[in-house]
């Protein structure tokens, strides 16, 4: 892998050794050398997380194709970047991020680049005091009420507090109609005000809709038959994904850095749709979190790798301890907490329609503009997960190396896991 650095900024501490520093040859300069048939690259792409790599890697080392991969973050990865910070301790610094997935073909694309840890996620919510399994299940039942209900039991008592509601629209709708009121105002009113800024009244349903009740002792926040972290974190598995000569990097580079100062047949954004094309039409609302992060003087601090926080009287949504998804052996622990906001970087779209009408005027504008390819969570404004992400992606490749046409922005991915809003 050669990497470069734009706007001649070092990455420094968000690439300790073993994360990232190999290859630097550091300068825009060596990127434009690379010429040939009067152009520099065959692709540009913008956005190294998992839809830019996993689009340069194919592209590099199936189709021989020359990709300038370029980021304005000083690491490659995206969200899903991971490192060893001060103490030694391997965290996500952008929030917890669980692999899972029920494509096989997904699944043996990554693990060219990972070998894998056993993991399934465990979430509680901080509920009457206690901390009790969520998705609900018997458990959470059965410890939130006192009693000792059995499966059966338990789905009778569910039944009998289901709101029937004819047209379920709403995030509202879902949650009350399969649990009822009581459960849905402990659990998920809360939290989802706090996470969206806005009422489970006027949130789309697909944002509820995928979290399942259980009436089993299944404590397992997924059911995906593939769920495993990458042995040694997100952030070496893209450094072996983009270890190929044919690719280079250059980092702290916004795609308008490079835009004349590069020739390239062809790009693929992985951006935000939007503001590749100046707002033309108006931004598209995203909800954003603030990380605060914190190591404590303790082994581990809590039963599972999240906690979550329904209450509004709590001003963030959920605690993540890492080292439950990493497995690491330290004898401190790091922990981050979430605060919702509006500003910042864009990280969930808002499923609302007067949101997905806006983002259909940039699909469309995007199919009429040549060369550009959109991939990627921000490409699509969609609440897609890292497997549908990497799976959006081969598809776009599958489609690039054959002949069919393809629109600007392409909705087919693999066999994929449900989209799970509510945890990630
Ligand atoms: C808090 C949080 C938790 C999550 N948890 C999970 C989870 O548990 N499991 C799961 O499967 N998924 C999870 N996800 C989703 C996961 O992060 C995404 O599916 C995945 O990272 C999307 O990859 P991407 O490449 O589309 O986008 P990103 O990872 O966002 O990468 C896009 C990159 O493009 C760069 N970029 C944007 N504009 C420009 C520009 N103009 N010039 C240069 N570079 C630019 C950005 O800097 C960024 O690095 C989570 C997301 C968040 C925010």
């Amino acid at each position: 892998m050669r990497r470069e650095h734009g706007n001649g900024k070092e990455p420094s501490e968000e690439m300790p050794p073993g994360h990232g520093s190999n290859g630097r040859d550091g300068s825009v300069r060596s990127a434009l050398q690379w010429r040939s048939n009067g152009r520099n690259f065959d692709y540009l792409v913008v956005g190294a997380g998992f839809a830019g790599s996993v689009i340069s890697e194919r592209l590099a080392a199936g189709l021989g194709k020359r990709v300038l991969l370029i980021d304005r973050r000083p690491h490659i990865g995206g969200n899903a970047y991971d490192h060893y910070n001060d103490n030694g301790i391997l965290i996500h610094r952008y929030g917890p991020h669980i692999f899972h997935t029920n494509s096989r073909e997904v699944a043996d694309y990554l693990s060219r680049f990972t070998r894998w840890r056993p993991y399934e996620h465990k979430v509680q919510a901080h509920v009457d005091g206690m901390l009790l399994p969520i998705p609900i299940n018997l458990t959470t039942i059965n410890r939130l009420y006192g009693l000792t209900l059995n499966s059966e039991q338990a789905e009778a008592f569910l039944a009998a507090r289901a709101e029937p509601v004819d047209d379920v629209r709403s995030s509202e709708d879902v949650v009350i109609s399969r649990v009822g009121r009581e459960l849905y105002e402990k659990f998920f009113r809360g939290y989802t005000r706090k996470q969206w800024g806005i009422d489970p009244r006027e949130l789309d349903k697909t944002v509820t809709a995928r979290v399942p009740t259980r009436t089993t002792e299944d404590d397992r926040y997924f059911s995906d038959s593939f769920q495993n972290m990458p042995l040694h974190g997100f952030t070496r598995l893209f450094e072996n994904m983009l270890d190929h000569p044919n690719i280079r990097i250059m980092l702290n580079t916004d795609y308008r850095d490079v835009g004349r100062a590069v020739t390239y047949e062809a790009a693929i954004f992985t951006g935000p749709i939007d503001e590749f094309f100046d707002y033309r039409f108006g931004r598209l609302p995203y909800r954003s979190l603030r990380f605060q992060h914190e190591t404590l003087d303790q082994k581990m601090v809590q039963p599972v790798a999240v906690v979550n926080y329904p209450s509004e009287q709590v001003p963030y949504t959920r605690i993540t301890e890492y080292k439950h998804l990493t497995g690491q052996a330290h004898r401190k622990t790091s922990i981050s907490y979430e605060f919702p906001t509006d500003g910042g970087d864009p990280y969930y779209p808002v499923p609302k329609s007067e949101n997905l009408q806006l983002f259909k005027k940039y699909e469309a504008l995007a199919d009429r503009t040549p060369n550009v390819q959109f991939v990627g969570r921000l490409g699509s404004y969609r609440y897609y997960n890292m497997d549908q992400v990497v799976g959006q992606a081969l598809a776009l490749y599958r489609r690039m190396s054959g002949s069919r046409t393809r629109p600007a922005i392409l909705h087919e991915t693999a066999n994929l896991s449900p989209m799970t809003a509510a945890s990630s």
